[in-house]
């Protein structure tokens, strides 16, 4: 196999580049991706909050209802997918897109984080206009 493997899990083309204004979460507990993340889609107008952990994200998630939800896979403590999981059986959070963020990029890896039910997922390192593209697929319909 060659080169046929796809950064993310939402083709680009499909993107649709009028940003509604968003309330997104951030699960992700490197502070250097956290910031890109939270400059990129501040830049692009959206409300950001933060979590450094799962433990914190699930609690945020629940209270502050956020329009999608960024889960990195990899976190100390409980991982991205267990997290996911938690949200997606959770009553008041199961609606919530998430898309993780990997480094994983592996078949097997995409279908784990299907299986955990997760929206979509973005590759890292995170590139600005696929980062920016995969998100409007996830906030248009909102
Ligand atoms: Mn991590």
């Amino acid at each position: 196999m060659k080169d046929s493997l796809q950064r993310s899990g939402v083709p680009c083309q499909a993107a649709k580049w009028s940003l509604e204004m968003s309330k997104i979460l951030i699960v992700e507990d490197s502070v250097a991706n956290m910031k890109l993340a939270v400059f990129i889609l501040q830049s692009a107008g959206h409300t950001v909050l933060c979590a450094a952990d799962a433990e914190t994200g699930l609690m945020m998630a629940r209270e502050n209802q956020p329009d999608l939800i960024l889960m990195d896979i990899q976190l100390p403590g409980m991982d991205g997918l267990e997290a996911t999981m938690q949200l997606k059986s959770g009553e008041l959070t199961r609606d919530i897109p998430v898309i993780a963020l990997t480094a994983l990029a592996m078949k097997g890896d995409e279908e784990r984080i299907r299986a955990a039910g997760c929206d979509g997922y973005i590759a890292k390192p995170l590139r600005y206009k696929e980062f920016l593209a995969v998100i409007a697929t996830q906030v248009v319909a909102l």
